[in-house]
């Protein structure tokens, strides 16, 4: 068995050194015990910043894995069961049954089981909690998203749309560009390479914007919110631009401004409504069932290239969900 391990903690961006491959003794399970064999990988922002609260020098890295069940002495995890399970970067876990879900148990044949790491699993779920419990949407709504063509991102737009709002995407590629339009986005530009950020944001939307769900933070965020409406409503989902930064930011936010228009502006983390998990999880099912919801994945081959994929999500090669199949 093989686990990546972070061999020092990140500074700045990422690097080969920060990571370390090490093989094992596969692992046997006790009385109550599993045995799960890695099938995907996911790559998140999060391990990022979380590393460093999470994971000690030298410890596994943090992560979320699609697995098989190979041994089982738990009646819960019968052999041949898949699960969603927070092993880390590993390619085979013993676990007791803490912190593993069975997927839905009417997975359909032809959705890859990989998709619950992405748009049916948390990175969908976040997109949806944050529309509908944190920004409240409603049909007719304006919505910016930013990091648009992601994991979160191109669900966040397409569940606007199928409520009926008016969704306007940033992305970081001509190529993103088109396939954010082909998702059905109304509006979607280049951030890397518009000359100015105000004037396509309020080309985009004259009348400013009823929403903004927030992925990138940094000085996005201070060019977007005056766009706002008055009431306007602002989800806080991430801030991947400020990631892999030495110093922390420290603003500026142009509160103002948020005063004035009476904006409201909210954090969240999806784990605030895991109650809701399975019927949310069955919602966007039914959505890429009929068709409502695409799911594009960024595939890499190989557990070896775990940091490679990580660093590459971390840079925007990817469209869609960036997975690692083992
Ligand atoms: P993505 O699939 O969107 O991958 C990350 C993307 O971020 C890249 O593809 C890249 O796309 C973009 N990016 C990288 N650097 C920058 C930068 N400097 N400025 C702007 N964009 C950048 O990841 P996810 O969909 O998994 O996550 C999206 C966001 O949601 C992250 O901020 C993440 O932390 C957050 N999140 C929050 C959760 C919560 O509970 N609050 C849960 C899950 C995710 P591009 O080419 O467009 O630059």
């Amino acid at each position: 068995s093989k686990t990546w391990v972070l061999a020092r903690h990140f500074e700045g961006f990422p690097e080969d050194s920060n990571f370390e491959l090490k093989l094992e003794q596969q692992p046997e399970p006790k009385d109550g015990e599993v045995l799960l064999e890695a099938l995907f990988l996911s790559v998140d922002p999060y391990m990022r910043p979380f590393s460093r609260l999470r994971v000690k020098e030298g410890g596994v890295m943090i992560g979320t894995q699609v697995a098989k069940v190979i041994q089982s002495n738990n009646s819960a995890f019968p052999i041949g069961c898949h699960v969603v399970g927070r092993c880390g970067w590993r390619t085979h876990t013993v676990s007791d049954g803490t912190g593993l879900t069975h997927l839905l148990s009417d997975w359909p044949q032809e959705v890859p089981m990989s998709l619950a790491l992405g748009a049916i699993g948390m990175p969908g779920l976040t997109a949806l909690y944050g529309l509908e419990e944190v920004l409240g949407l409603q049909a007719g709504d304006t919505l910016l998203v930013n990091a648009a063509a992601g994991a979160v991102g191109s669900t966040v737009g397409q569940i606007a749309k199928i409520k009926g709002c008016r969704v306007v995407g940033s992305t970081g590629s001509d190529a993103k560009v088109a396939y954010l339009k082909e998702l059905g986005f109304d509006e979607a530009f280049n951030y890397k390479t518009v000359s100015s950020l105000e004037e396509v944001l309020k080309t985009a939307s004259p009348d400013g914007y009823h929403c903004f769900f927030e992925n990138v933070g940094g000085p996005f965020s201070s060019v977007a919110i005056p766009q706002m409406k008055e009431f306007g409503r602002i989800a806080l989902c991430g801030g991947i631009s400020t990631y892999n930064d030495t110093t922390p930011q420290t603003g500026p936010y142009p509160h103002l401004t948020m005063i004035f228009k009476q904006l409201k502006m909210e954090g969240f983390l999806v784990g605030r409504w895991e109650h809701k998990n399975q019927e949310a999880l069955r919602r966007l099912m039914a959505w890429k069932r009929e068709g409502k919801l695409q799911c594009r994945e960024h595939v890499t081959e190989g557990f070896e290239n775990m940091p490679a994929a990580f660093m590459g999500m971390l840079q925007g090669d990817n469209i869609g969900k960036a997975i690692v199949k083992v």
